[in-house]
């Protein structure tokens, strides 16, 4: 061998060694299953398939916490995980399911909306694989993911992704963001599937109310605010007086989702379903493209240097200081904008109640921080836990 090919042959081996090893994280990531502990008021956990059924054996074959009073009311959904990379919605969907009780109507949750955006991680922008919370008996560690479904589940992406029903033209790796692809089809590709199932679950399950968890970088505007179909808006509008007013620091605002602007969780739900629909968004540092090193402290402290110079040049949408925006503050407005919406919403529609009692509301979950609110899956009967 000479010198030249012996350069080659060892830079070859060198690729595959480090590619094996980013490989073998990749793949324990992908196989990482996430215990949610049953509480009190779960009566039954579905799959999506069962209103999809060419999701089975899919990666979005979602698991549906069905927690019920027993007592007649109405239904409120929540959905987590619409964007992965947004870790509040499946930390919120974990503290309702393990935590809520019920006392009127019914509360259905979902933690992993698109669950194939969460077994992949962001290509080339060192995303962490993972999120942990401490709590008093360990770690509790979710997935962190990317935005959109995998394409490993998938693929391959059209050239230009054609919007089912309305025919709007959007970016073709749309067409694997969940928030894109309302109202589903079920012969489409499998976030299209993923939307129509959860669509046939709020149409036969009668929901009322729909509850799509997000978060947003500070330099995009729709921000610290609830996002609204106009069947939702009045709902919305006294949601954040009244936690603006009494409860937040920094204000939560109202917008309108816009009736020409498709695939979107406030606008088709609210569209193709009797169910009022609801979007909220709240600040996340890490979303910034301006942001410094993307770890796990980032992610949950939400501290940045570089985020909060742009401030400073009136840059942001979102207020950011040296406390930035800590997992605590933004799970905590979430679950009081979740509870204030149903308060609001059971004043408007007496005649559908739903009454949730055992989640605590913002200025509880800032003090106490969130680890008392997750209960050990190695304490529950096996047939207490389940896996997302
Ligand atoms: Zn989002």
């Amino acid at each position: 061998m000479d010198k030249t090919n012996k350069i080659k042959a060892g830079a070859l081996l060198v690729s595959i060694v480090l590619a094996a090893a980013g490989g073998a994280e990749f793949y324990a990531m992908r196989g990482y299953k996430e215990a949610m502990v049953l509480g009190p008021s779960v009566v039954e956990v579905r799959k999506l398939s069962q209103y999809e059924p060419s999701l089975a054996g899919t990666a979005n074959d979602a698991n549906i916490y069905i927690l019920d009073s027993s007592v007649p009311g109405g239904t409120v959904m929540i959905l987590g995980g619409t964007h992965p990379e947004e870790p509040v919605g499946p930390i919120a969907a974990h503290i309702l399911v393990e935590n809520a009780r019920l006392e009127a109507g019914r509360l259905v949750v979902v933690s992993r909306a698109n669950r194939s955006g969460s077994l992949y991680s962001r290509n080339g922008e060192a995303y962490p694989n993972y999120f942990h919370v401490e709590t008093e008996w360990g770690e509790k560690k979710w997935r962190l993911g990317d935005r959109a479904a995998s394409p490993l589940d998938s693929w391959p992406d059209p050239e230009v992704y054609v919007h089912y029903p309305s025919r709007q033209m959007l970016a073709y790796m749309d067409i694997r963001n969940l928030n894109r692809a309302w109202p589903g089809r079920p012969q489409g590709l499998l976030v299209e599937r993923t939307t129509h199932g959860l669509m046939e679950f709020i149409r036969r399950e009668k929901v009322d109310m729909l509850i799509d968890l997000h978060e947003a970088e500070l330099e995009y505007p729709v921000e610290n605010t609830i996002v609204a179909h106009e069947n939702g808006q009045e709902i919305a509008a006294m949601a954040s007086m009244m936690l603006t007013a009494q409860e937040f620091p920094v204000p939560i605002g109202v917008e309108f989702s816009p009736k020409a602007l498709h695939g979107l969780t406030h606008r088709e739900v609210g569209d193709h379903s009797d169910a009022r629909s609801l979007l909220f968004e709240v600040a996340e540092p890490m979303l910034d493209r301006i942001r410094g090193v993307t770890d796990e402290r980032l992610l949950m402290e939400g501290k940045d240097e570089f985020v909060m110079e742009a401030g400073k040049h009136k840059l942001l949408y979102a207020p950011m200081d040296e406390n930035g925006w800590p997992i605590e503050v933004r799970v905590g407005r979430h679950l009081s904008t979740i509870l204030q919406c149903i308060d609001v919403f059971n004043m408007m529609i007496p005649d559908r109640p739903v009454t949730v009692a055992g989640i605590p509301r913002y200025a509880e979950v800032v003090e106490k921080k969130l680890g008392y609110l997750f209960r050990d899956p190695s304490k529950a009967p096996a047939d207490k836990v389940a896996y997302d």
